[in-house]
């Protein structure tokens, strides 16, 4: 194949024939050109269709990363999980750039995915990819990576960059803007400032403005990607250390290495998140409390930080009738934080101008002021989104396992049991050369088995 030939390919097919046999979920997918070779290969696991369908409301689809021999991409997707932290969904390794390839790849993905498709795809780059998103996920919103655009120029961009101004300015046309009008004026100012009227990469952004600036996405979630600090620590996202000379195995391995270190890491934070509630410099009101007690500890903190905020705005009553107020709430001498907020008591209806939560899941600093202006003890159920809890796995499936309870269906396929499979048989690979690892695994087998025997009977008893 032009693309994918040689030893190197069929090890990590092999490889991905391997990871078939031990997980009845696994999808893998190959592409074949007019002469039958492969020129391209997606696969996922299943534990990668479970995060999908807790965390798949946002997607980055990174194509930067190329092997050494055949300049094939390496192109994973990847998400955000309840701890803002970067979750595998799948990966692919695609020939070249066509509209076709894209296609191929975003409909096999979807595919695997059960049709389910995101509401926002950030990728690095537009025209061919933009086409294949817009034909395969009409109603996703195609986003760009600015920390992509930014790298790859060639322009001015790299050296006005460090200027201070500029990059406050920047940071303002990028996420600062609150509505379209506010963006062109602040635009229009800077390009006039730096004097970048003709600059053929600051006239390119422009015209894709509707792409990376957040004053035009507010309805769309995008997880807060772009509109908090975040952004800065989405630079290279994903992280894979690959070099120009890091062929298809490596990459293969880089991306096993990759998604093992991703889950540990989560599993450490889910675990922390379950050993206690975070602390505050604030005296912990009761809505604070409510947070720390449903967020996960990063979540928490992007909470604490619009709990701040509110903590310090102006209150201003601009009408009452009934159930229903607005207000008008105002952040002391920062321009931009002047908002309306609409309040509706009987249904504990509270909506914000600026959408931060469309936007990024939780709360603005405006809503929560009216909120502990009407002496709220907890954030209404509806503003706090399963996918920022802490326990949000443990509820999707829950949900899950209801729902086909319900349905009268035997649940033969719970993410839970998977996930716990996985777990053992991790523990279990670790532990088996070790003489003392090996007892304490038989020996914990022992008592579980039997307190899972005694709680079996007892519940057996009740019926
Ligand atoms: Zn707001």
């Amino acid at each position: 194949m032009k693309s994918i030939e040689g030893k190197d390919s069929q090890m990590v097919v092999d490889k991905l024939y391997e990871q078939m046999q031990e997980d009845n979920e696994f999808f893998f997918r190959v592409r074949l050109d007019d002469d039958a070779k492969v020129c391209c290969l997606f696969w996922r696991d299943s534990m990668m269709l479970e995060d999908y369908n807790i965390f798949g409301d946002v997607m980055v689809f990174d194509t930067t990363y190329r092997t050494n021999k055949y300049n094939l991409i390496c192109a994973p997707f990847v998400g955000i999980n309840n701890h803002w932290k970067n979750t595998m969904f799948a990966c692919a390794f695609l020939g070249d750039e066509t509209k076709e390839s894209f296609e191929w790849v975003f409909e096999t993905f979807k595919k695997s995915m059960r049709g389910k498709c995101p509401i926002s795809i950030f990728t690095d780059q537009d025209a061919a990819i933009a086409t294949a998103i817009e034909k395969i996920f009409p109603n996703s919103r195609h986003r760009l990576c600015l920390w992509h655009l930014s790298q790859n120029a060639n322009s001015r961009f790299g050296l006005i960059k460090a200027d201070k101004q500029f990059k406050k300015d920047f940071h303002k046309c990028l996420s600062g803007c609150i509505t379209p009008i506010e963006f062109e004026d602040t635009w229009k100012t800077m390009i006039t400032r730096y004097n970048l009227q003709d600059d053929s990469w600051f006239k390119r952004l422009y015209s894709l403005k509707e792409k990376w600036s957040t004053a035009f996405s507010k309805d769309f979630f995008s997880a807060g990607i772009l509109s908090s600090q975040r952004s800065e620590s989405t630079n290279h996202a994903i992280g894979f250390n690959a070099s120009k000379t890091t062929s298809l195995t490596e990459f293969y391995s880089i991306f096993q290495a990759t998604v093992h270190r991703w889950r540990r890491e989560e599993e450490m934070d889910d675990f922390n998140c379950t050993k206690g509630i975070p602390s505050s410099d604030f005296c912990m009101s009761a809505l604070l409390k409510h947070a720390s007690l449903v967020y996960t500890h990063t979540l928490f903190r992007d909470f604490e930080d619009e709990f701040k905020y509110a903590m310090a705005s102006d209150i201003e009553n601009l009408y009452a009738e009934g159930n229903n107020f607005i207000y008008r709430v105002c952040l002391n001498g920062i321009i931009g934080s002047d908002q309306r907020v609409y309040f509706n008591k009987l249904d504990s209806i509270v909506y914000c101008e600026c959408k931060n939560f469309n936007e990024s899941g939780w709360l603005c600093f405006h809503c929560i002021r009216v909120l502990h202006a009407h002496s709220y003890k907890q954030i209404p159920k509806k503003y706090i989104s399963t996918r920022w809890k802490r326990l949000a796995k443990k509820e999707v499936w829950e949900k899950y396992d209801k729902e086909k309870r319900e349905k009268g269906e035997i649940n033969n396929f719970t993410p839970w049991r998977l996930h716990m499979i996985r777990r053992y048989y991790n523990l279990i690979i670790k532990s088996h050369k070790l003489e003392e690892a090996r007892k304490v695994i038989e020996e914990s087998f022992r008592k579980a088995s039997i307190t899972v025997e005694n709680i079996i009977k007892k519940e057996e008893a009740k019926h």
